[in-house]
């Protein structure tokens, strides 16, 4: 049996050779792609623009793959958390949350982390693949059909399960085409955003190769606390995630995300306060504190709620842009953190309803 590809693991360029050894015109590709991303095409039948025979002998080769939606969810606040099934069984969640006046589309980039933050359900079930291009690509575009096309959301942000740039070729891949206007999802650059808990080595090449914004997982002001709950610190330090967000070339008038979970007693003191902002004096940057998410088991707690008011009161005194970032689906465990695909659909879900 000849074993069909997902066409959207193939690159335009690798589709236009492969479509070039049959002696078919290269236009055809455009055509195709914008079948598939602009239409949302599921079959090469319906393209009814393209020649029979070559309809033909794109489905003898090519599949246009969706990912099985093994459970949706709904939160109280309108989040919605899908669960994904992959081709070789493995799971992976994307999170659909609603915002004023737009959806953000959270997507996954790994199945598990192989990070291990102490703070994160996602860490802690360990690692088990990189996700490829097609399924990170999928989870923007079956989202978008789901919910009756993709003007509905106009954000994305790669802040699901694992650690986007340890995955990194396929990241950039799938960003290209989620960004790409004619022939891939036309998402607008400045509205996708990358979060990474400081891969040091991939932050620069990241911002060259693409346009999209950056997030960094900074969450402790000391070498000393972030070792303890980061293990990437050990080898990629503060100081050098500080000069590596420095050296990123950021586009006018855009800053970058810096990440800040807030844990009781582990991170949020004033002196922290004060230490980040000094920290952060080197780089354009915008803060999203987090108020630590909790599931089952984990040995961690959210501070209390003037305790984050102080953290943030300080920021905005030394003239940050410091937001308190709740996060939204905690009652269906959608949350910062919170994902943990492993889970089989049925099983009952570990986190716990704030
Ligand atoms: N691996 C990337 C992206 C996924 S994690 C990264 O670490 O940046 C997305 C965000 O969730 C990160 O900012 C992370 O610090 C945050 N996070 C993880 N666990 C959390 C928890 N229990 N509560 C609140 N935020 C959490
Ligand atoms: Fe991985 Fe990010 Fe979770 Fe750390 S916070 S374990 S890097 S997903």
């Amino acid at each position: 049996m000849l074993l069909k590809t997902d066409i959207k693991e193939l690159s335009k360029y690798e589709f236009i050779v492969w479509l070039k050894s049959r002696e078919i015109k290269p236009y055809r590709a455009g055509q195709v792609l914008k079948w598939i991303y602009l239409r949302q095409a599921d079959t090469f039948d319906v393209m009814t623009d393209i020649k029979k025979e070559i309809r033909n002998r794109l489905s003898q080769h090519f599949i246009i793959h969706r990912l099985e939606k093994a459970r949706i969810e709904t939160s109280q606040d309108g989040s919605k958390k899908y669960l994904f099934k992959l081709c070789d069984g493995k799971y992976v969640e994307s999170v659909l949350i609603p915002e004023k006046d737009h959806y953000t589309l959270c997507i996954s980039s790994q199945v598990g982390c192989a990070q291990g933050c102490r703070f994160c359900l996602t860490g802690q079930g360990g690692f088990s693949r990189n996700l490829t291009k097609g399924e990170i690509i999928a989870q923007v575009r079956d989202v978008a059909a789901d919910i009756g096309g993709q003007k509905r959301f106009s954000n994305i942000v790669m802040m699901g399960m694992g650690e986007p740039l340890a995955n990194y070729s396929n990241v950039v891949e799938a960003i290209h085409v989620i960004t790409e206007k004619d022939t891939g999802l036309g998402f607008s650059s400045r509205r996708v955003t990358v979060s990474t808990s400081g891969f040091v080595p991939k932050i620069s090449d990241l911002g060259h190769e693409t346009a999209v914004n950056l997030a960094v997982s900074l969450n402790a002001t000391e070498n000393k606390t972030r070792d303890m709950l980061m293990p990437i610190n050990r080898k990629y330090p503060i100081e050098q995630l500080i000069k590596a967000c420095e050296n990123y070339p950021l586009m006018p008038r855009r800053k970058i995300t810096v990440e800040y979970i807030l844990i009781k007693g582990i991170n949020d003191s004033e002196q922290d306060a004060r230490r980040l902002a000094k920290l952060l004096r080197p780089i354009r940057a915008k803060i999203n504190l987090i108020p630590f998410n909790s599931y089952e088991k984990s040995q961690f707690q959210r501070p209390e709620e003037s305790v984050i008011q102080r953290f943030k009161d300080i920021l905005t005194k030394t003239n940050y842009t410091a937001i308190v970032r709740y996060s939204k689906g905690q009652d269906i465990c959608a949350a910062c953190g919170q994902l943990r695909a492993n889970m089989m659909p049925d099983s009952k879900s570990p986190c716990t309803t704030l």
